[in-house]
Parts: C-alpha cells; structure tokens; sequence
C-alpha cells in the first residue's frame, strides 16, 4: 500500500482514526503532520494521546517546539514551525529512537533529521469539517500499518 486516504467529517473522526492507528503502532514510531493552520494536526495528535492513555490535555505546542506527555508510552508531541529557516538539531535522534511515539507537526522544516521509515500524514481542508486525510507510509513497517487502519 503505497497511500491511504480517509475522508473524516467531524473531529471526532479525525480523533478516532488516530486513536486506531496509535494501537498499532509500537515505541520508536515517527507521524509526521503536513497540513495548513486548523487543517486538524492537533485534533489528530489528541486521538493518539487517548489511545496511549495520555491524561493531560494536549495542545498546540506553540512556545515549546518538543513536548512530552506520559501515557502507556510516551508521546512527544513536536511543532517544528519556528525551526523553518534553521538547521538546529535539538537532539531528534533521541525522541526518534526513544520509547515513546513521536508526531511531528510541519516536519518538512526538519526534513534532514527525519528518520527514512516513517508515517506522513497529510491533512487537507475539503470544507468546514470534512478533512481529507490521507498516509503515505515509507517503509515496509508502516506500510502494513497502514493496510491494517484500512480494516
Ligand atoms: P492544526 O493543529 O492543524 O492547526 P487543530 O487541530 O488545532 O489544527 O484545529 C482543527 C480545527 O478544525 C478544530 O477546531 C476542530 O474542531 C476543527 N475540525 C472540524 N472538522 C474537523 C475534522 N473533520 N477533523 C479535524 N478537525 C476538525
Ligand atoms: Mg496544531
């Protein structure tokens, strides 16, 4: 499976879908969110938290570009919007290969520090609520991840 598209229609959806996709995945896992202001990258990064147990309540991380809710695992919920015109690493590898599951939101800004195999998630506007949603895996591991949230 080379890509998956859903059409969501209320944010619940959009939070359900991620919930099921954060049962399938295991720690080290890398989401990264494409999708413009409002598309539902948040909305979406509160479904994972849900399924991973995470009890605080989850929101933009606009002043902070990592943070980190304890769940099951770990969630580590990035925003890297303000790295656009920098190349700073500000440690990746570790959230990458930690035991946690790391999204990452605007991750075309730190394309050269994103790991090979990973999820992308595109989230498109199609109008007031419905989102496009659709997940390009890279990566046998993800790939079947994806067949599965196609169930
Ligand atoms: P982003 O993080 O991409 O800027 P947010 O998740 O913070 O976006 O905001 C998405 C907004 O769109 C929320 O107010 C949410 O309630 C609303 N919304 C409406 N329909 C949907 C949908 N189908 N999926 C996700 N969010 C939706
Ligand atoms: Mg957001």
């Amino acid at each position: 499976m080379k890509k998956y598209e859903v059409t969501t229609y209320t944010s619940e959806e959009t939070m359900k879908l991620a919930e099921k996709l954060a049962l399938l995945v295991r720690p080290g896992a890398v989401i990264t969110l494409e999708g413009d202001l409002g598309a539902g990258k948040t909305t979406f990064t509160k479904g994972l938290g849900i399924s991973l147990g995470v009890t605080r309540t989850i929101n933009s991380p606009t002043f902070t570009i990592v943070k980190e809710y304890m769940g099951e695992l770990p969630l580590y919920h990035m925003d890297v919007y303000r790295l656009e015109d920098s190349d700073e690493d500000i440690g990746f590898d570790e959230y990458f290969n930690g035991p946690g599951i790391t999204v990452v939101e605007w991750a075309s800004f730190i394309e050269e520090f994103l790991p090979e195999e990973r999820l992308d998630v595109e989230i498109k506007v199609k109008d007031e609520h419905a989102r496009s949603i659709t997940f390009y895996p890279k990566g046998s591991y993800y790939e079947n991840i994806c067949k599965e949230l196609a169930r």
